[in-house]
């Protein structure tokens, strides 16, 4: 068992921030970095450490309770940290593994996580109030994590990330399923923006955009994910007009500048859907790049950028950070 402190000295923190020059068709008109919280910890997702940090803080919860999925990263993450950190968690496991446990529940039961299976049904109600308040009345102690580590917390732990890159730049892109991490990316990026001088700010000023790669068939739905965690001027509707005063008579109104969007074209068909020509892509990536990706998530979404700079969806000379969120035990 560890200190919470010697548990975060474990950690590489801050990630790295590396340039990247694929000889993709486009990559030399603009300036590749990514962001590698990929390489956090080998056991740790990268982004599931960043939604959970503000969870762990002093004095630690006595218990935790949190849900995912058969494959989940999260739980993954959440199971070895409580591992060393030494508080129970219960998990939530959607559908019954018991006579065939996947590599990640393996782990979790290798950490000593007390493993629920429940039907799908039971499991749709994660989020209801009355359902999370029967579990609460039930383990009093018990921190309650959503799925995913999805929670306005988290923001503040992708504050962190945010601060820690030093660099100037115009996109940020990261994957998006349950839109916590693109939403904490969204906030940072604003309050950034609050720090441009007022003579700059504006319709024609280009602010930093973030992009959010859909690992999921989600059009709306993923946006209205991402909206629950952020505060109504920065949700896409609202963002619809602002009104410019050009004299005295005439108020003109225009569209304002929207500082992020989700592209849905990336998806290959579903959450966890991997036809042979991104694992492909994968496979060739890995041998040639110094990092790694996976199908699930960073895989798409490098495929994404690739795709993107071949239409020229980037302007020339625009300097984009890819967040690699981790993942790599997902892909086992
Ligand atoms: C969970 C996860 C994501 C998705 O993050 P959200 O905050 O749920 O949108 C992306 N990449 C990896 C590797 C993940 O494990």
């Amino acid at each position: 068992m560890l200190s919470l402190n010697a548990f975060k000295t474990s950690l590489n923190l801050p990630s790295p921030l590396i340039s990247f020059s694929p000889d993709w068709e486009g990559a030399e008109k603009v300036s590749l970095y990514v962001k590698r919280d990929d390489a956090i910890h080998p056991i740790i997702s990268g982004n599931k450490w960043r939604k959970l940090s503000h969870s762990l803080t002093h004095p630690l919860p006595k218990t935790i309770i949190s849900f995912g999925g058969g494959f989940s990263n999260h739980l993954h993450a959440l199971g070895f940290i409580c591992f060393k950190l030494g508080i129970p968690l219960t998990a939530i496991i959607r559908g019954n593994y018991s006579a065939n446990p996947s590599p990640m529940i393996e782990d979790l039961i290798q950490w000593e996580t007390t493993i629920e299976y429940v039907d799908r049904k039971t499991y749709q109600r994660r989020n209801e109030y009355e359902y999370l308040n029967k579990l609460q009345t039930k383990y009093p102690d018990a921190l309650i994590i959503p799925e995913g580590g999805s929670q306005a917390r988290a923001l503040s732990g992708l504050q962190d990330m945010m601060d820690e890159i030093d660099l100037e730049f115009d996109v940020m892109v990261a994957p998006v399923a349950s839109g916590a991490t693109l939403a904490g990316i969204i906030a940072a990026l604003d309050k950034l923006d609050k720090h441009i001088p007022k003579a700059r700010q504006g319709i024609l000023t280009p602010v930093r955009k973030a992009i959010g790669i859909g690992v999921l068939k989600g059009e709306g739905y993923l946006e209205e994910l991402v909206e629950q965690f952020l505060p109504d001027s920065l949700k896409t509707e609202s963002v619809g007009e602002i009104e410019t005063k050009q004299n005295a008579s005439k108020t003109l109104t225009q569209p304002a500048q929207q500082i992020w969007h989700i592209v849905h074209n990336y998806h290959w068909g579903g959450y966890a859907k991997a036809p042979s020509e991104l694992v492909a892509f994968c496979d060739d990536f890995n041998k040639t790049m110094p990092f790694e990706i996976e199908p699930v998530y960073s895989g798409k979404a490098f495929w994404a950028v690739k795709d993107m700079l071949a239409q020229g969806k980037f302007k020339n000379g625009a300097r984009i950070v890819i967040l690699h969120t981790g993942g790599l035990q997902g892909a086992r």
